[in-house]
């Protein structure tokens, strides 16, 4: 039986498996997609990680790997999809049908980005509607875009595709962002990014390469509707937690984030949540490798006991 299985290969995922391998345990990484480094290989360029200023979230994620391989840790590249605990030892059933058993779990799953919710979205993902600017980006060079959203990623995402399209709209339903200041000093700066605050998407039609929005705006405190014609739409409204394969098994809170401490002991022992999967105020790879470190402390006196 294992001592550990992380579930995710993340930056929480990673950092703790090292320091699970540090301390010899018997250890194994599970990761569904088909690279390790998790939500950050989405990003452009990360500004804000100590020591690698300017990164691209690829090359980032790769360093991260490259750092857990230098271990030799074990990878598995089955996705999880249930859990069940055992008091002494919890199985894990993969989506192969098969089990494995272990002593101790961490989960680091992260989250996935939030849908719009809107007529059209679905239809359009992948046909003009993207959830990743730095995936999709290049497809609208020198063409007119929109982005949804106020919060950090929208307002890097504006930013990133003023580079190379010919006009970004960014609409948002509030007159303040909810991210950075130094991002939405930045947007309101850019002369070919166009503002529209207190404004929403409420459909989505036109076609593939053409997509007439439906925006419902408020003018000088009137409300007032409009169609708006661009070539692609990046949706950035914010992320859900990818928990769906332990409800029922752990507490979460009422957004879905796992209820556990720095600690990142859950509502059940033996069961540790690490990252952004985790109930916490700021969700970033620095908190996500600081609470990957710090958990494998708390897994590690849990083990003891255990075997004591
Ligand atoms: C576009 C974008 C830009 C960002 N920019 C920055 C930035 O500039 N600076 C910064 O500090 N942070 C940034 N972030 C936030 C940062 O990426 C996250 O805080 C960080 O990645 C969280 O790490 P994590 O390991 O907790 O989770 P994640 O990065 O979400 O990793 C979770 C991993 O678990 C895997 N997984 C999920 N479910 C399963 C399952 N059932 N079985 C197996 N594997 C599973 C996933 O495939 C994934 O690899 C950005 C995020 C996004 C989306």
């Amino acid at each position: 039986m294992r001592d550990l299985v992380i579930i995710g290969s993340g930056p929480a995922g990673l950092s703790a498996a090292i320091y699970a391998k540090r301390a010899m345990m018997d250890v194994v990484v599970m990761e569904k997609a088909a690279f390790s480094g998790g939500q950050i290989v989405n990003t452009e360029k990360v500004d804000n990680y100590l020591g690698m200023p300017g990164i691209s979230g690829f090359d980032m994620a790769m360093k991260f790997r490259e750092h857990a391989d230098l271990f030799e840790i074990e990878f598995d590249d089955r996705e999880v999809m249930s859990l069940e605990d055992h008091g002494d030892h919890k199985t894990i059933s993969l989506e192969d049908g098969t089990d494995l058993d272990t002593r101790a779990v961490l989960v680091t799953t992260g989250a996935r980005h939030r849908n719009l919710g809107v007529p059209g979205e679905e239809e359009f993902a992948g046909a003009g509607v993207s959830y990743c600017a730095t995936c999709d980006g290049a497809f609208f060079r020198n063409k007119e875009v929109a982005v949804v959203g106020g919060g950090n990623i929208a307002l890097e995402d504006a930013l990133y595709l003023s580079k190379m399209c010919s006009k970004v709209h960014l609409i948002h339903r509030r007159d303040e962002f909810r991210g950075e200041k130094i991002l939405g000093a930045q947007v309101l700066e850019t002369p070919n990014i166009e503002f529209h605050p207190f404004a929403k998407v409420t459909e989505i039609g036109g076609k593939p390469g053409s997509l007439e929005l439906k925006i419902a705006e408020q003018v000088n405190g009137t409300p007032e509707e409009h169609m708006l014609l661009v070539s692609g739409m990046f949706i950035a409204v914010g992320t859900v937690p990818l928990t769906d394969f332990i409800e029922g098994i752990v507490e979460l809170d009422e957004a879905g984030y796992v209820k556990a401490g720095e600690t990142g002991q859950t509502s059940v022992p033996g069961i540790f949540a690490a990252g952004d999967v985790r109930t916490k105020n700021v969700r970033q790879v620095a908190t996500a490798v600081g609470d990957g470190a710090a958990v494998i402390h708390y897994v590690e006196e849990y083990l003891n006991r255990l075997l004591k």
